[in-house]
């Protein structure tokens, strides 16, 4: 880890890879974003390059990454959403303006304005987990199968049947889990 701070778990869809920035919920939790250099750096990652971002800023994106995760994660099990994380992830989507810009190569390209890029960005973050949450996009939220995780991930499996939120972490465990039960019966292999 070249910076020293705990690496980030990326994965395609913006507002769960945005909750999953605090990991293992239920066990010992990680803080991916510890600092508002870390915010800076994860967003750029996912196109939405910000310049500097203040302590307030990393209290606002954590406040809308408990929300979503709290709406999500109520999505995910049926049940009625939260009104103050709707109400957060609300106010952090009509903040943002960010615009839409269509690159000459067709590709989807962010601009945020300098005077409030950060609140730009988490608008952006705040409208996909409205289309996640909401239905309008193809998938199903759900929740990872990790007792210490259980973190809303989006499922846009054909089956529908994904069981944890991430593949190399989670699901890895899983199966690191169950071949060392079956260590006895079967020789280890370096893999
Ligand atoms: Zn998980």
């Amino acid at each position: 880890m070249r910076t020293g701070f705990p690496e980030f778990r990326l994965g395609s869809v913006l507002a769960t890879s945005f909750t999953g920035t605090l990991s293992e919920r239920h066990g010992d939790a990680v803080e991916r974003i510890p600092t508002p250099q870390r915010l800076v750096d994860w967003l750029a990652v996912y196109g939405l390059a910000v310049d500097s971002c203040t302590a307030a800023q990393l209290d606002l994106a954590r406040e809308l990454r408990e929300s979503i995760h709290a709406a999500a994660t109520a999505a995910a099990l049926e049940e009625a959403l939260p009104a103050p994380a709707v109400h957060v992830i609300n106010s952090r989507s009509a903040q943002g303006r960010a615009a839409a810009a269509l690159t000459p190569e067709g590709k989807r390209q962010w601009r945020l304005s300098p005077a409030s890029a950060v609140e730009d960005a988490l608008g952006v973050i705040a409208a996909d987990a409205i289309s996640v949450i909401s239905g309008a996009r193809d998938g199903k939220l759900a929740l990872c199968a990790s007792p210490t995780c259980r973190a809303a991930f989006f499922d846009t499996s054909r089956s529908r049947t994904r069981r944890w939120c991430d593949m190399n972490t989670c699901g890895n465990r899983e199966k690191k889990a169950r071949f060392h039960a079956n260590q006895r019966t079967t020789p280890p292999r370096t893999a």
